[in-house]
């Protein structure tokens, strides 16, 4: 039975202020979720903040990405464990926007998967096509060869180490999310691809989805069978939203 993980990821926002408020939020509203693992990804800078105030509540953080280097020079990155230090549990890796507007290939997020696996750092590795490639049913194809990157790099036990989350680009931030049963297709072939190289790697990974997900479309997205939760972009900056986001998968 896999646990349901909801993460939300907090991009480029928030201020000092407005991030204490939303983890009090979260604080206050954690203690009715009862079954999902519910993980909050906020900006660099307010991560020793976020940890302090979240103390031991049962709320984990992770970064929105992380450096593929161990350490050097490497103006403006972060590594794995500068961030374990601070007790980092989760690293994005591969979001859409990374790959599109700062160049991170999947050679370059199957490295820096690599270093998150390597500094016992859970990678969330996403994946997902855009619109014109869904159109030109290429959907399986780009999925497999992002899946693929990481694979042939870290091995596909690696996999258990690590969580997917399959993000259709044209359903990030957009307001159109995909059908549960487009989102239940592209789930059911990630885990079976993986399947393919070992059943018992596909039968333990969460996968999850993300994409516009609102208080109002998660419980029928995450009551499809191979959808084991959600990550989320704009709504998890609104306390009660992502509250009840977490709640609809456990
Ligand atoms: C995301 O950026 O990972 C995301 C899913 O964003 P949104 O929920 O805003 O579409």
């Amino acid at each position: 039975m896999r646990k349901p993980l909801v993460a939300g990821n907090w991009k480029l926002n928030g201020s000092k202020s407005s991030v204490q408020a939303l983890v009090e939020g979260l604080l206050g509203g954690i203690g009715d979720v009862s079954n999902a693992e519910v993980v909050v990804c906020p900006p660099y800078i307010f991560i020793p903040d976020v940890a302090q105030q979240i103390g031991a509540a049962a709320i984990a953080w992770g970064s929105q990405d992380v450096a593929k280097e161990d350490s050097g020079a490497y103006t403006g990155e972060i590594s794995v464990a500068m961030l374990k230090d601070y007790g980092c549990t989760y690293a994005i890796v591969g979001h859409s926007e990374r790959r599109s507007l700062f160049g991170d290939t999947s050679q370059i997020v199957a490295e820096k998967f690599a270093a998150a696996i390597k500094g016992g750092v859970r990678p969330i590795l996403c994946v997902g096509e855009l619109l014109e490639e869904r159109e030109a049913g290429k959907t399986e194809s780009v999925v497999e060869e992002q899946l693929k990157a990481v694979v042939d790099h870290c091995g596909i036990e690696s996999f258990n180490d690590a969580v997917i989350a399959y993000e259709p680009v044209w359903a990030i931030g957009t307001g159109k999310t995909a059908s549960p049963q487009q989102a239940q297709d592209v789930h059911a072939f990630i885990r079976s691809w993986i399947a393919a190289r070992s059943a018992d790697v596909a039968a333990k990974i969460q996968i999850l989805y993300g994409g516009s997900v609102k208080g109002a479309n998660a419980a029928e997205l995450f009551s499809q069978e191979d959808i084991d939760g959600g990550l989320i972009g704009g709504a998890s900056l609104d306390a009660n939203e992502f509250l009840t986001i977490c709640k609809a998968a456990g």
